[in-house]
C-alpha cells in the first residue's frame, strides 16, 4: 500500500468520530464495544466495506491485520479474529485499530504522499498515531469511564491493561 498522511486531526475531532460510529448503531452507553459485531454490520452504512479473514500463516509474523483503503477492506488474521470474539483485549484493539482506518480515511478522504523527505510527517496527521487514538477511545470511552478504576477499565470495556492505562490518562483531555 502505498503511504499516506492524513488531514490533521486532534483526539477531541477522533473522540468525536467514534461517537458518531456508536451513535449510528445505538451503542452510546456500551461499555463492552462489540466490535466484531460491528464488522459484520459496517456495510449497512458502507455497502462496499468488506473484511476478510485469513490464515495466520498468509501475513508476516508481526502484522496481526491491515486495512486495504483503496479497495474497502479490512483483512484479519484468523487467531487475531478469533481472539476478539473470545474477548482478547488486544484482539480487539487490532480490529478496532483498522476499524478507525477505514473510517479515517471515509471522514478525511486519502492525502498520498509519495516523498517523505520533502516534509516530516506531524503526529495528528500520521494514519498510525490516528488509528491507535481511533481504537482507545472507541473501546474505553470517556465519558463512560470517567471516574473508573483501572481493574473495572480492564473488565468492562474488555480491554488490555496497558490500553487501559494509556486510556485512562486521557479522559480528562
Ligand atoms: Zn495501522
Amino acid at each position: 500500500m502505498p503511504q499516506y498522511t492524513q488531514k490533521p486531526c486532534s483526539r477531541k475531532d477522533i473522540r468525536h468520530l467514534t461517537m458518531q460510529l456508536r451513535e449510528a448503531f445505538g451503542l452510546e452507553r456500551a461499555l463492552h464495544f462489540p466490535v466484531v459485531l460491528i464488522l459484520d454490520l459496517l456495510h449497512t452504512y458502507f455497502p462496499r466495506f468488506s473484511y476478510r479473514i485469513v490464515e495466520d500463516r498468509e501475513l508476516p509474523k508481526d502484522n496481526h491485520a491491515y486495512t486495504d483503503v483503496l479497495n474497502q477492506v479490512i483483512v484479519i488474521k484468523e487467531s487475531v479474529y478469533d481472539g476478539a470474539c473470545n474477548g482478547k483485549g488486544r484482539d480487539r484493539m487490532t480490529i478496532a485499530h483498522e476499524i478507525g482506518h477505514y473510517l479515517l480515511v471515509r471522514a478525511h478522504g486519502l492525502q498520498l504522499q509519495r516523498d517523505f523527505s520533502k516534509r516530516p510527517m506531524q503526529t495528528y496527521e500520521d494514519p498510525e498515531w490516528q488509528a491507535d487514538c481511533f481504537a482507545g477511545e472507541l473501546l474505553v470511552p470517556a465519558h463512560l469511564v470517567r471516574g473508573m478504576g483501572i481493574d473495572d477499565v480492564i473488565k468492562k470495556c474488555g480491554v488490555s491493561r496497558d490500553a487501559a492505562r494509556v486510556q485512562l490518562s486521557k479522559v480528562g483531555r
